[in-house]
């Protein structure tokens, strides 16, 4: 066995969190603080997770600067969500989302005031007053538009300051399950080989999106789904993949973003014809709808021939109407960008953006207590995977259903990072004896690393990649229909076949990028692979998810969740399988009745 080959270091924790942007460090802080042993295993230095990108902001019904109530957030995210939505777990993250941001202010967050001292709250898409009824609630706390920055420091200070001792630059490989359960996981210390085994009673992914399986994307380059990967290789579903969010506003050509904050501060976009077109798609939200109605929008205007730019194939944001003073104390960062990467000097020219891939709904099923669930042997649909926990982009709790509003993932982050600190303080004691590890715990893992150190064959990783970047971006676009992503499915097929060709050339296990790489590309491939299959299999409208043979959406088949396995393409493996979970049509209190479906409108 390969896996004799490489020295293993090993390790015992109660708890292995691996990530470490805002879901991974909050859940870190929290189980640190409890008492339990953390380790905290990341593969780039802490302050430098996607999470350093965010930009607009963070919602709470603080109610600091426009009356607001917390049953309002749960409406706007039910809504938002297109009722795919889990309604138990969204009633807990609006309702703990005020204390949990009033938490990092005390952490040390420098949020933007107002006059009177408030923290200060901005508008953002479909956030809306009066259970949708409007007009915009100003709900997004900020700190100017560099809030996902201010917050993983803060974070990164404070769980120093608990007992979490940090693995920085380590790679994480695969889980360790036995009969069902996940008892550790393995890593790779990239800058000097070493392979690391982690015995823990709880492993809790925190890995984030897996947005660079498309060609553009706002997302980092290592939003690369380690932790969705992981998962299917333990023979465990992904749920509700075929969601992927567009973002309104990617700079045209970058793919860099430009922050829903901007249409919050007064933004509006024109087409070629210089009309403020959202008033015809979204008469009360206008610019404030919903992503997924915006990207939309957008898409149609472009198809209809009224893009701007020589080919016609983009739109412009303007932001030259608000007062300069404004643009430098609030989107000091956009301003940036826009010079950076587009040219544009934003007090004056309006800005070329286009709609870009930007975040996941889907990933890996759980409670929300972060518990990751599974459809058990008997049928139930929640059953408890022991011992494996998932937070943050890298989860689908699933919160944000067909589509996640605006700044609902950074309260996402901080809600269910802590809301897992406290699952794993009440079921593990620190210090609890473990069982030893099977003796082949480590072989699935160093089985993968070698056969890819040491393949030989004649498709670079990156060729390799792009054709999966290019079935993407081509066959699950903003606008689908069947015939599309029938092809998009043969297409990664064919990807996937290239995968058994792949080469790889640096041999040596000390900052291999071209092994890590590839690493990567095989999480992102199994992804996109689920993405495309469950899109194909999806047949309405919903949310993000926009069907053109069936744009409508259909609440008597589909208000479920998509459950996939993948047990890679043709040979051995059977493809894409998938089966449902259902929607959680109850919520967590008698507080708040169920929300119950109805037509969509901004
Ligand atoms: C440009 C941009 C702007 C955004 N703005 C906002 C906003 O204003 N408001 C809002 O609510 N949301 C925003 N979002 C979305 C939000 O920022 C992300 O969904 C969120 O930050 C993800 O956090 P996370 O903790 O899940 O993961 P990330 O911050 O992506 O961190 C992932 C962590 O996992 C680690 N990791 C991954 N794989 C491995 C592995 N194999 N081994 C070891 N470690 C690994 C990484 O090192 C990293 O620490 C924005 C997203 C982008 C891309």
């Amino acid at each position: 066995m390969a896996a004799e080959a490489y020295k293993i270091i090993d390790h015992t924790y109660d708890v292995v969190v691996v990530g470490a942007g805002g879901s991974g460090l909050r859940a870190t802080m929290g189980a640190a603080e409890s008492g339990l042993r953390t380790a905290n295993i990341t593969k780039v230095f802490p302050t430098r997770s996607h999470t350093v990108a965010a930009q607009g902001g963070i919602a709470a019904s603080l109610g600091n600067n426009s009356p607001d109530h917390w049953t309002w957030h749960m409406y706007d995210t039910v809504k938002g969500s297109d009722w795919l939505g889990d309604q138990d777990a969204i009633e807990y993250m609006v309702r703990e989302a005020p204390a949990a941001v009033y938490e990092l202010e005390h952490a040390g967050v420098p949020f933007s005031r107002n006059q009177d001292g408030t923290i200060y709250q901005r508008p953002f898409g479909g956030h809306m007053q009066n259970m949708g009824e409007g007009p915009p609630v100003q709900r997004t706390a900020a700190a100017a538009d560099r809030t996902g920055h201010a917050m993983l420091h803060a974070l990164y200070q404070q769980s120093l300051k608990y007992d979490a001792d940090f693995f920085i630059e380590y790679f994480a490989i695969d889980l360790i399950m036995e009969n069902g359960a996940c008892r550790g996981v393995i890593a790779m210390c990239l800058d000097d080989g070493s392979i690391h085994r982690f015995r823990a009673k709880a492993v809790v992914l925190a890995t984030g999106g897996y947005g660079r399986c498309y060609f553009t994307a706002t997302s980092a380059h290592t939003c690369t789904g380690d932790g969705g990967g992981m998962v299917l290789r333990a023979g465990l579903p992904l749920q509700d993949m075929e969601f992927v969010q567009f973002h309104p506003t990617g700079i045209y050509g970058a793919g860099v973003l430009i922050t829903e904050g901007a249409r919050g501060e007064g933004g509006y976009l024109t087409n070629s014809e210089g009309e403020r077109f959202m008033e015809r798609y979204a008469p009360s939200a206008k610019d404030l709808a919903s992503r997924d109605v915006v990207s939309r929008s957008m898409a149609l205007e472009i198809r209809e021939g009224r893009g701007v730019g020589p080919n016609k194939d983009h739109i412009y944001l303007h932001l030259d109407h608000i007062d300069p003073k404004v643009l430098a104390e609030r989107l000091p960062g956009i301003t940036e960008s826009g010079k950076i990467f587009a040219g544009v000097d934003l007090t004056r020219q309006p800005l070329p953006v286009v709609p870009t891939v930007h975040y996941n709904m889907g990933g890996i099923p759980c409670n929300y207590h972060g518990e990751v669930v599974t459809i058990g042997a008997d049928g139930n649909a929640d059953t408890v995977v022991p011992g494996l926990f998932a937070v943050g982009e890298a989860a689908c709790v699933s919160v944000h259903g067909a589509n996640r509003l605006g700044s609902n993932s950074l309260i996402d982050l901080v809600v269910f990072g802590r809301a897992t600190g406290h699952r794993l303080r009440e079921l593990f004691k620190a210090g609890e004896k473990q069982a030893e590890l099977p003796k082949d715990s480590a072989d699935l893992a160093l089985g993968r690393l070698d056969h890819f150190r040491n393949a030989k064959g004649g498709s670079p990783t990156a060729a390799i990649r792009l054709d999966m970047q290019r079935a993407m971006s081509t066959h699950a676009a903003v606008f689908r229909n069947d015939q599309l992503m029938k092809e998009g499915v043969e297409a990664l097929k064919g990807t996937y076949a290239r995968m058994q060709d792949i080469g790889v050339t640096d041999r040596s296990l000390i900052w291999n990028s071209d092994l890590i790489e590839t690493l990567e590309l095989d999480n992102l491939i199994a992804q996109a692979s689920v993405t495309m299959a469950s899109a194909y299999n999806r047949k309405e409208s919903r949310g993000a998810h926009a069907h053109e043979d069936f744009p409508d959406r259909d609440d008597a088949n589909w208000m479920k969740h998509t459950a996939a396995w993948f047990d890679g393409w043709g040979g051995k493996g059977g493809g894409v399988k998938i089966d449902y979970r259902p929607v959680h049509e109850y919520t967590l209190t008698d507080d708040v009745e169920y929300i119950k479906p109805k037509k969509r409108v901004y």
